[in-house]
């Protein structure tokens, strides 16, 4: 059986979990913590990086220090993961869905300006696959229309447009280190912030709504309830395992690009064969091999795709069901202008098999069956 993932796991992350317990600090914003906060903001050159318990709650951060109200709008795509919008459901907005483009899915960076009105606070882009939306072209927009860019790189860790790190290029942006993620802590994520001015507020919502955050840096002579907020600090426990992957980031990333070209490669002929299509990478962006996917012709071929992977004893999946065309989607958001990509796309595309230590031999395999299964063998 070739799983579609598995979560990764290095190997210290034993003795690090062990040396939180040990130290006797297992609550949140230890040395764990710490050094993971450090090694973004380094790394990537983000002003303040912040752990959370997940990204779809550092998204929930966002909105609240963007001071979403009821009845305001956000911009975004509606080929995303639900945790996109909720989060600024949650503050009242509505969400104005625009359409992807076909080659990258991405939101279509054309398209924005059609959906901003007066009630826009936000744009919302969503960095597909660790590939990054046309991120230039988005923030003259931002600037010109006088609108907060959010980024949600849940699967952009380790990628980057025209030399920046994905996460260091708007105001606000939200990592994910779920365990379907590069780089895992279980469940967990991280807040990015690039505008100094988000940062002492941010501390503050992330530690329930209190100043506790000056109180241990000794800036402050007792705590209190000061502003919203909610327990969005993950435990040194999570930090610890997270840690161990950080270490290692690069060669998670090396191992993941590897596969990820074998199955770019494996899969030329029948690309060029015109049986199915390859991810497209635009020239600017390096990407991070977290996701490979095919697009068949159709949703019946993918369907049919899927069964015979299966009968094969390979797991590949697909998503996302667009936000627009679901239950709440409907109710908390509306789509702008016409869905030439979105659900035409997201019903072609397939996700192969791709995790931290995918054998090389699994992937030949895979490619082996997609091949057999449109006669190419
Ligand atoms: C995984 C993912 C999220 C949610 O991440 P969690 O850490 O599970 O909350 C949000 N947005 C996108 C695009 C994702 O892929």
């Amino acid at each position: 059986m070739i799983s579609f993932n598995i979560a990764p796991f290095i190997g210290n992350e034993f003795d690090y979990i062990k040396k939180a317990i040990n130290d006797k600090k297992i609550c949140g914003d230890g040395q764990f913590t710490y050094k993971c906060n450090n090694w973004f903001e380094e790394k990537f050159r983000i002003k303040k990086a912040l752990l959370t318990t997940s990204c779809t709650h550092a998204l929930e951060m966002c909105a609240i220090l963007a001071n979403i109200k009821v009845g305001d709008e956000v911009i975004a795509p509606s080929f995303t993961f639900v945790s996109t919008v909720n989060a600024f459901v949650l503050r009242g907005a509505k969400i104005k869905f625009i359409d992807i483009r076909p080659d990258t899915m991405n939101m279509d960076e054309d398209l924005i300006e059609s959906a901003i009105t007066p009630r826009t606070k936000a744009i919302i882009v969503v960095h597909y696959a660790g590939v990054a939306c046309e991120m230039d072209t988005i923030m003259a927009i931002s600037r010109k229309h006088n609108l907060l860019v959010i980024e949600d790189a849940a699967q952009g860790v380790m990628s980057s447009y025209k030399g920046r790190a994905l996460g260091s290029i708007a105001e606000m942006a939200a990592f994910s280190f779920h365990e379907t993620k590069n780089y895992s802590m279980g469940e967990g994520g991280a807040i990015l912030l690039n505008n100094k001015s988000f940062i002492e507020r941010a501390e503050i919502i992330r530690e329930k709504g209190t100043d506790r955050s000056k109180f241990f840096r000794d800036q402050v002579d007792k705590y209190s309830w000061v502003d919203l907020g909610s327990s969005y600090l993950p435990s040194e426990i999570n930090a610890a395992y997270l840690w161990a992957q950080l270490e290692m980031a690069k060669e998670i990333n090396n191992n993941r690009l590897a596969n990820w070209y074998l199955y770019n490669d494996g899969l030329q002929d029948l690309a060029k064969a015109g049986q199915l299509e390859l991810p497209f990478v635009p020239k600017e962006c390096q990407h991070n091999g977290h996701i490979f996917y095919i697009k068949a012709k159709d949703l019946a071929t993918r369907t049919k795709l899927i069964k015979f992977l299966k009968y094969h004893e390979i797991s590949a999946v697909f998503h996302y069901v667009p936000l627009h065309s679901a239950k709440a989607g409907k109710l908390y958001g509306e789509f702008v202008g016409l869905d030439k990509f979105t659900t035409a796309h997201s019903e072609r595309l397939l996700r192969l098999p791709l995790y931290y230590g995918l054998e090389p031999d699994e992937v030949t395999t895979v490619i082996h069956v997609i091949k057999k299964f449109f006669g190419y063998t």
